[in-house]
């Protein structure tokens, strides 16, 4: 799917959340985005990138968790004040 940089971001957070699991990130540049689950020896992770001579992102890889799924994760380490108001705007 082709997405714009905040957009990816977003929908990123928004992929953390639904799964609660945590995430770091782990490549953040122009033209790539990775993050990986905090857990050690989970493989779950998303990987965008922009392809050469393009302005868009396109998602390439989403590896889903094996690690345990934690219960009253209330307050998510990756949801920020200002993050909580784009998501509502969307
Ligand atoms: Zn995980």
């Amino acid at each position: 799917c082709l997405i714009q940089r905040k957009k990816l971001k977003y929908a990123v957070i928004k992929w953390a959340m639904s799964t609660h699991r945590v995430f770091r990130t782990h490549i953040s540049s122009p033209t790539n985005y990775t993050v990986k689950c905090v857990e050690t020896g989970c493989p779950g992770n998303v990987h965008g990138h922009v392809p050469k001579y393009d302005i868009h992102w396109v998602v390439t890889i989403i590896v889903p968790h094996n690690c345990v799924r934690k219960n009253l994760l209330v307050k998510h380490p990756n949801l920020t004040s200002s993050l909580i108001a784009q998501l509502m705007y969307t």
